[in-house]
């Protein structure tokens, strides 16, 4: 099953709007992306890395191995110069309850009076068919914004403003996010590195 001759890739996240951004990005290709929904594959992986290209490797590797099918995986997160780079590998439950809101508002509690903002996304990609590996790390720099303001996107997108633009990700359109993003860089090399196979 393992090689492109079926032009089906596997997207190891059970996150559905990373699914939806990867599906618009190979859009423009002949591959067809397969979610772990698709498959009705509801196990989760231990994100156990000190790095993201580490668990964008832990979790491909592993549902590569239950699968058989050709797989990327993609670990991403939100490092804070102020807060020595946190959270880093632990963006997702950055809080408790690991939702958006109060990820958001702890940040922006603990940003409070602080001048420097600048704060970076790291997307690692990982990409694994047959015996070949593919790692690729790319980011998206930005401030954090004042303010929460809910719009587009997910995760920390309501409070991240990226450089060279004056509105956060959440204002911005699925257009422009899906042309500087992190991801987008990430997954543009990616597709050459494919187009190398
Ligand atoms: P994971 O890669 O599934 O472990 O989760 C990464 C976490 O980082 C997400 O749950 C979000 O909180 C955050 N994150 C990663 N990429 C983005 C993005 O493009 N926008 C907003 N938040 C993101």
């Amino acid at each position: 099953m393992s090689s492109l001759a079926n032009n089906k890739i596997l997207i190891c996240t059970h996150n559905l709007n990373k699914v939806i951004e990867f599906k618009i990005l190979f859009q423009e290709t002949n591959i067809q992306i397969l979610s772990l929904n698709d498959l009705n594959i509801d196990r989760e992986i231990e994100e156990t890395g000190d790095t993201f290209k580490e668990n964008a490797y832990i979790k491909a590797s592993f549902f590569h191995k239950l699968t058989g099918y050709p797989c990327i995986s993609d670990d991403s997160g939100l490092s804070i110069r102020a807060l020595n780079f946190k959270p880093g590998v632990h963006s997702k439950r950055f809080t408790p309850s690991a939702l958006d809101s109060s990820n958001n508002k702890k940040v922006l509690e603990l940003l409070e009076n602080e001048r420097d903002r600048y704060a970076f996304y790291t997307c690692a990609l990982c990409f694994i068919i047959d015996d070949k590996i593919i790692s690729i790390e790319e980011i998206c720099e930005g401030t954090i914004a004042l303010s929460e303001k809910i719009g587009n996107g997910f995760g920390y997108d309501s409070i991240f403003i990226p450089l060279n633009q004056n509105l956060r990700f959440s204002e911005l359109s699925d257009e422009i996010k899906n042309n500087i993003s992190h991801r987008a860089k990430a997954f543009k090399k990616l597709i050459d590195e494919i187009g190398k196979l």
